[in-house]
């Protein structure tokens, strides 16, 4: 069988692709905002799109595929249509490799997301251990996740240093 060597980013949102200081400036602007969902839209940065941008054109062009799973709470309040829509209207040029959304699991965000790839290498046969990183503010991973995790600070949101371990992390 052909070997699949895919790999996987467990995207937050809030805290991640968007910061304090980004909430402020929308938030006075909250007024003029038609809709909830032009409400939503608004809520992701385009400078932060553009980050994840670079991470997956050098995923891209060193022939590497990676998948993006949202693991943020988002995921329970909208559909993976409409967080590609989001994400697309705020520059993102990669929607197709949106794949997916971690399970709930309750207060652990880090068992989600270890319950996420046992099932993905069960589904894919894949007994190696495959590359992935998390990409979130909050803290809530497990011990065997640590060297996986990218903690963004929230009071600036993704950062470039953060897409230079990114794609340490996952070798592309
Ligand atoms: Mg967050």
């Amino acid at each position: 069988m052909e070997k699949i060597n895919k790999k996987l980013i467990f995207l937050d949102i809030d805290g991640v692709l968007n910061d304090e200081k980004y909430f402020e400036t929308i938030s006075k602007k909250c007024n003029s905002y038609n809709s909830k969902k032009e409400w939503k839209q608004h809520q992701i940065n385009p400078e932060k799109i553009e980050l994840l941008n670079t991470v997956m054109r050098v995923s891209e062009s060193n022939n590497k595929s990676v998948e993006i799973v949202i693991s943020s709470s988002w995921r329970k309040s909208t559909i993976l249509h409409d967080l590609k829509y989001y994400f697309t209207v705020n520059g993102f040029k990669f929607a197709n490799k949106i794949t997916n959304t971690t399970p709930s699991s309750g207060p652990i965000k880090g068992l989600g997301i270890r319950n996420f790839i046992n099932l993905y290498k069960l589904q894919y046969q894949i007994e190696d251990d495959i590359d992935y990183v998390i990409i979130d503010d909050d803290q809530d991973m497990l011990y065997e996740q640590r060297n996986n995790f990218v903690h963004v600070d929230n009071k600036i949101g993704l950062s470039v240093d953060d897409v230079t371990k990114i794609i340490k992390i996952l070798k592309i």
